[in-house]
């Protein structure tokens, strides 16, 4: 058998179902899901089936609300019955950080037009009137949330993609996979019986589930992917739970790590345990299919006496049996979407560990991003192209672990969780070290967050405890490095921004058809902007003209591959412009601060003045070194360079700059001091306030989109929208009143303080500014709130802070300092 058809799906449980159906649902039928087994018999059959809408993820929680709501509809369906219970469900906090917690996720669901509500403990008796509430502050009740057969809907889902005419065959396994020139698949299959098909098809989906690695073998590429063993009990019947009317809501304690749902008269007990286990380390047995582990309840013993003790009832009950299933795990605990970098035509909707709760969004996501070249919201935390080759499988099972102990854990700012790192590190990481230096892993490079100068001394900062509300131990340090920042000299080892150099005789009319900025003439430094073709915001480069048709693009640190899968669609079929990723070839150092110039001019004898080397220009310098690229520009807002240097050239670059900085007080600097700075100049932030909602107007960038070009992607809607006004402006706002905590990501912003207002926006940056002595938060709000002055209010955690709107940037607003 030889077919064609246009998208083949690899896997038939919930994700890839999920996918067909709203494949089959956007239009495109031309579709054929292939799976190795029975459908769902790979996780989905055996999951607990709850679907919370709960994330502290704004887009995971959309991703999940949608999931919900198309169950409610797919329930519906009488010709297709689904045990689809919407219970509510109810979390339980027992400290006042873990209410804060719920208070915001609580406004960012109210956000999204979700109900979600605070419970007091009387309040929580009320809805759950099993439970012991002691020793509890509140609880968060969340009405979508409930449980479903997974098997059943995942079923509704494949049958109501073949009625619109999509294919399904079962008991059939994809067993090769070749890409040939024009970017068309040949999928080779097997049949139960050992007869081989082959399918032509333009794009593949792998769905596979734990097996997703085992897909990406055929292609000869990496997955990483762990699976975790991961339990649920079942109880013998209890009374008290038949004698009800009404099913009880789902009760997740997260502080204890479990959920438990009422099963018709039972309940499911669900513990995420601290010896959380990996298995399946070589490889997975090759007849797995429907089937579990034993069980292993010892594991579970300090949450099952736990739950005991908070819902006696469930204490006194027996085990009627144990299900020990395969969870895939990325190492953030997050599926993979979207796709595969640097292949055309691949696209990733597997590995997740809440695959009931975000399948529905995720098949919606996918087929759009097959169909239409974009999902409609941005997902980039769950997109396949945010783990380069540093995650390879002994780091993804050691972050997997960490996740998974971690699952239920508050997630506060500020925390470097450790497993699975040093991953890449600059060649200066154990000089700083031992200077005291702190470090957080970005886009898996290790840089430093601040400095303890008192390392090894009785004055070494002992407080490291974490806090939505306190601000941390090492505040003062920071301070400290943001004046030297401000007021003398700084420097930052800022490893693994993305790099590339980009040539040839095509290289400019590239770069301009890509860019929506007017591109830089030799020798100056631009902030650009890449759009989708709908005129949103796809990526930022801070590009350089080194010399006619040269440039030299730099982009955030996680964004690696996603800009290297933008910067090589746009390549012009000719060979004209090449493109070379010098990423982890060099490194950068920043040396900033008002006394800079003079520090660099010991360094090198290429002359630093005005004249020579002007704000936002690059030049090559000369150094002890050898040569080095500078650029006059830093993301802190003040005089400064950016010296990006080979590796071979850093050790040796920062111990002359350090040298020569000595009399003026240089300090070592950390990303924690960034952040800080950076909004005071309220200098966006890629994926954080940048990103595929928001068109640069929105994000008030104005001066970044050059219309007068005569064409670049995304112009045309660009256009359209100058002339009707954007829906958005992007603002700093100062907190009237700093109170003990910052706007957290994703915070609401209202136009009154009262019950009926209104909701008019959303900060996307929050933190506290060391120079203006304020808390700040940058953010989106609607067009009438954007003038200076502005009064707006900021939900805090479950409070509301007057702001007020400023005028952009807050700090040195003629930009006087750079310049300087
Ligand atoms: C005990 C337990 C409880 C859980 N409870 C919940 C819960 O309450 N809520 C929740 O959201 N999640 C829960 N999960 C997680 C959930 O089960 C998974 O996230 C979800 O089922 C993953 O769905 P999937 O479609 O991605 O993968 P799968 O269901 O594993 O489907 C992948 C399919 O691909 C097929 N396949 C693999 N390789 C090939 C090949 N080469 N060719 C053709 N077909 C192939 C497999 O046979 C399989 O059917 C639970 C998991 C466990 C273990």
């Amino acid at each position: 058998m030889n077919e064609q058809v246009r998208i083949v799906i690899i896997g038939g449980g919930i994700a890839g179902c999920s996918a067909l159906y709203h494949l089959a649902k956007m239009g495109c039928t031309d579709a054929l899901l292939l799976e190795r087994d029975e459908l769902t018999s790979g996780s989905t059959w055996h999951a607990a089936g709850n679907v919370p809408t709960y994330s502290t993820s704004w887009s995971v929680m959309k991703v999940q609300s949608y999931t919900a709501a198309l169950y409610r509809e797919l329930a519906q369906d009488p010709n297709s019955p689904i045990s689809y219970h919407v219970t509510g469900s109810v979390r339980l906090a027992h400290s006042d950080e873990r209410f804060a917690e719920f208070r915001h996720v609580t406004s960012m669901a109210n956000a999204q037009g979700m109900g979600y509500d605070m419970l007091t403990p009387a309040q929580l008796v009320e809805r759950y009137p099993l439970v012991k509430t002691h020793d509890l502050v509140g609880a968060l009740w969340d009405p979508l949330d409930g449980d479903i057969d997974p098997s059943q809907v995942t079923q509704a889902m494949a049958r109501a993609a073949r009625a619109m005419g999509a294919r399904v065959r079962r008991f059939e396994r994809v067993v090769g996979l070749v890409q040939h020139a024009n970017h068309s698949w040949t999928v080779t299959s097997r049949t139960a019986d050992g007869d081989e098909n082959t399918v032509e098809c333009e794009v593949v989906v792998n769905a596979a589930g734990y097996r997703a690695g085992e897909v990406m073998s055929l292609i000869g590429r990496h997955l990483p992917i762990a699976h975790m063993s991961h339990q649920y009990y079942v109880t013998d019947e209890i009374a008290e739970l038949a004698a009800r009317e009404t099913p009880l809501p789902l009760l997740r304690d997260p502080d204890t790590s479990y959920y438990l749902r009422q099963e018709r008269n039972s309940f499911i007990l669900g513990p995420y345990e601290w010896k959380a286990t990996a298995m399946w380390q070589d490889r997975i047995p090759d007849q797995f299919a429907n089937q579990l582990w034993s069980e292993d309840l010892e594991r579970l013993e300090p949450q099952i006496l736990d739950a005991g003790e908070r819902v006696p009832v469930l204490g006194e009950a027996g085990i009627a049996r144990v299900v020990n299933g395969p969870i895939p795990y990325a190492p953030d605990g997050n599926p993979y979407l979207g796709p595969e970098r640097g292949l055309r035509n691949f696209f990733h909707c597997n590995t997740f560990s809440f695959g009931i709760a975000q399948g529905g969004g995720a098949g919606k996501a996918i087929a759009e991003w097959i169909l239409e070249g974009r999902p409609a919201i941005d997902i980039w935390s769950i997109d396949r192209r945010r783990y380069k080759y540093y995650a390879t499988t002994q780091y993804t099972i050691d972050k997997a672990i960490e996740v998974y102990q971690n699952e239920y854990a508050m997630g506060f700012p500020f925390e470097e969780r450790p497993a699975g790192r040093p991953s890449y590190t600059s060649p200066l990481y154990e000089t700083l070290k031992a200077k005291g230096a702190y470090f957080g892993a970005r886009g898996g490079w290790e840089r430093p967050t601040w400095f303890d100068t008192n390392v090894g001394t009785s004055k070494a900062v002992t407080d490291h405890s974490l806090s939505f509300f306190r601000r941390n131990g090492w505040r003062e340090q920071v301070a400290q490095e943001c004046a030297a920042a401000r007021n003398g000299v700084a420097v930052l080892d800022l490893p693994g921004f993305t790099k590339i150099e980009i040539k040839g005789t095509g290289a400019e009319a590239y770069l301009d058809h890509l860019l929506c900025t007017k591109l830089p003439k030799t020798g100056r430094v631009t902030l650009c902007y890449a759009l989708l073709p709908d005129g949103k915001m796809l990526s930022e480069f801070t590009l350089s003209k080194i010399a006619d048709q040269h440039f030299y693009a730099v982009g955030a640190a996680s964004a690696e591959w996603h800009d290297l899968d933008v910067l090589e669609a746009a390549l012009p079929a000719d060979g004209s412009v090449t493109l070379t990723n010098v990423t982890a070839d060099y490194g950068s150092l920043i040396v900033v601060g008002p006394r800079s110039r003079d520090v660099l001019a010991q360094v090198t004898t290429s002359p630093l003045d005005n004249d020579s080397f002007p704000w936002l220009s690059v030049r090559d310098i000369d150094t002890a070194v050898g040569p080095v690229r500078a650029l006059r520009v830093n993301y802190v807002g003040e005089l400064g360079w950016e010296l990006h240097a080979a590796n071979d050239q850093l050790v040796a670059l920062y111990t002359s700059i350090w040298a020569a900085g000595e009399q003026y007080g240089i300090r070592d600097f950390g990303i924690y001091a960034v952040d800080s700075l950076r909004l005071d100049k309220g200098y966006r932030g890629w994926k954080g306030d940048i990103e595929i909602g928001y068109s640069p107007f929105d994000a008030s960038l104005d001066r970044f989109v050059d219309l007068s070009k005569p064409d670049f992607v995304g112009k045309e809607p660009l256009v359209a929208e100058w002339k009707q006004g954007p829906a958005w402006r992007f603002v700093s706002m100062t907190l009237d009143q700093p109170g003990d905590a910052d706007a957290p990501f994703c915070s609401s912003i209202f136009d009154g303080a009262g019950d009926n207002a209104n909701n008019i926006g959303l900060a996307t940056s929050g933190g506290w500014s060391f120079t203006l002595n304020k808390s700040v938060a940058l953010g989106y709000v609607r067009p009438q709130f954007e003038e200076p002055g502005a009064k707006v209010y900021i939900k805090i955690f479950g409070e509301v802070v007057a702001a007020t709107v400023g005028s952009e940037p807050l700090f040195d607003p003629g930009n006087e300092r750079p310049r300087a």
